[in-house]
């Protein structure tokens, strides 16, 4: 537009610091700029439903044109607030216990999308700053534990965590990603230097079990996928974190508990524990009981594992992974699609 380049800078700060969608709000832009740009379009997303839950929660379900809709949530806590967004809409994974997974997969979220879902977030904020749990005016934390395998949608998420440290101005000290194991992905992070936080799901120390959670373990057993994230930790010096959804009489064995110790002993590690969130599952997956995951985190503990147990929050709205959007019917329903993807690698 032969503008100057301080107008990007200008514009810039105005998407992504101030989470700005109205251009005639962006009053250091000269009105004839304002008008050239009225062409675009500042935030991709659109809200469908916004979804509120008592303990402070919200969550969007948003789409970018194609009523296909997906997911993010505002996670509200004392000193801090977060937000979970999504990577794809839907997931070709197929974990057996996973509602996103059930559903099927669409295709990967553009940058524009995974970013657009934060900046949603922080204009609800920016919204609402009167609300005493969202006195911190920022969101400061990111976790990629949304709908999708954001390692699946690698190079959109590589150029998502830039923006939010670039443009956003966050700490990558601050963005989780969570991945299902890709090993060849995982080495790649390493290599790309970006000092994230990577949570691998786990969910079982042994093949059997885990290949029948995640049909992704036939392809990165356990072994290959936990030597992957040690060589991620020594190359980054950062802690790894594996998640651990506990599921009744499938992995919340004592045995698994002391296979899940020998695994990660030596690394620093945190191991966090998610009971499972019920999603009606051809195997009849149930929430293992209370003493189940007493006994299985007291075990762990003997052993010096770090364990962090997963507070679970907006229950009454569905926050877990995929659920909402996978139940969600009508005009922006997601549209059910039956394959699901070879892994590749
Ligand atoms: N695809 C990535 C990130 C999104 S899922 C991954 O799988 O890691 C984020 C987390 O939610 C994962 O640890 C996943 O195993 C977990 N999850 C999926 N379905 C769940 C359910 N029904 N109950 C509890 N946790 C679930
Ligand atoms: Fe995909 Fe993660 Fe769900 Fe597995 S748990 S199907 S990888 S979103």
């Amino acid at each position: 537009m032969d503008e100057k380049p301080f107008r990007a800078t200008q514009l810039a700060r105005w998407i992504y610091r101030a989470a700005e969608t109205d251009l005639d709000q962006m009053r250091d832009l000269p009105a004839t700029l304002r008008k050239m740009l009225a062409d675009y379009t500042v935030n991709p997303l659109q809200i469908t439903t916004r979804l509120s839950s008592s303990d402070g929660v919200e969550k969007l379900l948003v789409h970018s044109g194609d009523e296909q809709v997906f997911e993010c949530v505002l996670l509200p806590y004392a000193k801090r607030i977060s937000c979970c967004l999504s990577t794809q809409l839907g997931c070709p994974m197929g974990c057996t216990f996973c509602a996103t997974g059930l559903g099927g997969f669409d295709r990967n979220l553009g940058p524009g999308e995974i970013v657009g879902q934060y900046l949603l977030l922080q204009g609800f904020v920016n919204e609402h700053s009167d609300r005493p749990d969202l006195r911190a005016g920022r969101i400061g934390h990111v976790v990629f534990m949304g709908m999708g395998e954001p390692l699946l949608n690698y190079d959109n998420l590589l150029a998502s965590l830039r923006l939010l440290h670039d443009e956003v101005g966050l700490s990558y000290r601050h963005m989780t990603v969570s991945t299902v194991g890709l090993v060849p992905q995982i080495r790649d992070l390493a290599k790309s230097g970006l000092p994230i936080h990577l949570a691998l799901s786990l969910h079982s120390p042994i093949d059997e079990v885990r290949s029948r959670l995640m049909p992704v373990n036939n392809r990165w057993p356990v072994a290959e996928v936990l030597d992957a994230m040690k060589s991620y930790q020594r190359t980054t010096g950062r802690k790894i974190t594996i998640e651990y959804l506990l599921i009744d009489g499938v992995n919340d064995t004592i045995e698994q508990a002391r296979l899940l110790a020998r695994l990660v002993k030596g690394v620093p590690h945190v191991v966090n524990l998610i009971p499972f969130n019920y999603v009606d599952t051809e195997q009849g997956f149930r929430r293992p009981t209370r003493e189940n995951m007493r006994a299985f985190r007291r075990e762990l503990e003997a052993r010096g594992v770090n364990v962090t147990e997963r507070v679970e929050r907006g229950h009454d709205i569905a926050a877990a992974c995929g659920q909402l959007a996978g139940r969600h019917e009508g005009r922006f329903a997601r549209r059910r699609v039956s394959v699901a993807l070879p892994v590749s690698g």
